[in-house]
């Protein structure tokens, strides 16, 4: 037996280690070039306000098949580029698509130098902690043989109704934490509500398709929403400012978009159609536009970064 979180740890790190994701689903830069361009532009822009530190470090956790720094690097060029990775599998074509990054376990492995952080679909993958109000008070999910099993716990949540479920991902709280105290900027990307609320969130996807989280354990990408009101507060704790979260589609039209997308479909018009749609994709709030929101986080009292001048 062990607690889900510990499950879903080891689940997700052999899933990520084995399979292709790309296959299950699809992620903004997948999508569009726009999409990393924008961020890489944001980066830009961030780093001219830092006062243009000479050794500045362009940093992504979680960096899929490296796809979005590609499209960010024709935008902005960092002294260094490295990458948060613990799949071997795809550390290799991040390196192909990035030719000269330099990769790390974790964010406490990266050097400590003036840093621009960068996170689309990060913290979604990493484990939650699955908390259930039953009559006698909270219970944590644990996983015996393919089932639940619930164990009495002392944790501090609000006082939801019974059979309310709370999710904590205790991994992205010390994310951001470290991100704070670190004095860096953190462009965070995901899906999730705007304000903390009770309910379930994980899922698993196996071969494109919803499947039991529980069932045959790194074959399926297990995912929980992410609670952008408790980094923003676990970031103001560190002594950080927290900027957001606002909704993708308002920060990626603020940042361009559309002009971008225009001026690449009159560059080449035969792929005019894919930009129009994949700019779509990423902004209708039935598609990408609304679930998925930005948070940023930079030292305090730092000039309105674009995109959160609100
Ligand atoms: N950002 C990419 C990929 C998202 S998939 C995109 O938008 O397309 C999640 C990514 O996070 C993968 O690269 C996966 O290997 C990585 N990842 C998941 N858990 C991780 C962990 N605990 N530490 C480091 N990387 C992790």
């Amino acid at each position: 037996m062990e607690r889900f979180d510990h499950f879903m740890a080891r689940a997700n790190a052999a899933y990520y280690a084995a399979r292709d994701p790309f296959a299950d689903f699809v992620t903004a830069p997948e999508i569009s070039q726009v999409f990393g361009e924008i961020l890489g532009g944001w980066a830009r822009i961030a780093w001219e306000m830092m006062g243009s530190p000479g050794d500045i470090m362009l940093v992504e956790a979680g960096p899929g098949r490296g796809v979005l720094m590609a499209d960010a690097l024709r935008v902005f060029t960092p002294a260094s580029v490295h990458f948060i990775e613990t799949s071997p599998r795809l550390r290799e074509s991040q390196g192909k698509h990035v030719p000269g990054a330099v990769w790390h376990d974790t964010l406490a492995d990266v050097p400590k130098r003036p840093m621009i952080l960068i996170a689309n679909e990060f913290l979604d993958a990493l484990p939650v902690r699955q908390f259930i109000r039953r009559a006698e008070g909270w219970m944590e999910r644990h996983v015996d043989a393919g089932e639940y099993v619930e164990l009495p716990v002392e944790i501090d949540l609000p006082d939801d109704p019974e059979s309310s479920v709370r999710e904590v991902n205790e991994p992205a709280l010390a994310f951001v934490t470290e991100i704070a105290s670190r004095r860096a900027i953190a462009l965070l990307v995901d899906y999730g509500p705007e304000n903390s609320a009770a309910g379930e969130s994980v899922q698993a996807i196996r071969d494109g398709k919803y499947a039991n989280p529980l069932n045959q354990p790194g074959t399926a990408d297990i995912t929980a929403h992410v609670d952008f009101t408790a980094l923003a507060t676990a970031a103001r704790a560190a002594g950080a400012d927290a900027r957001g979260p606002v909704k993708q589609n308002v920060f990626l039209t603020a940042l361009g978009l559309f002009q971008r997308s225009d001026f690449l479909a009159q560059k080449n018009p035969a792929n005019a159609e894919n930009l129009r749609l994949a700019a779509r994709r990423l902004t209708a709030p039935d598609a990408m536009g609304g679930l998925f929101k930005v948070l940023a986080v930079c030292p305090p009292g730092f000039p309105p970064l674009p995109g959160f001048e609100t």
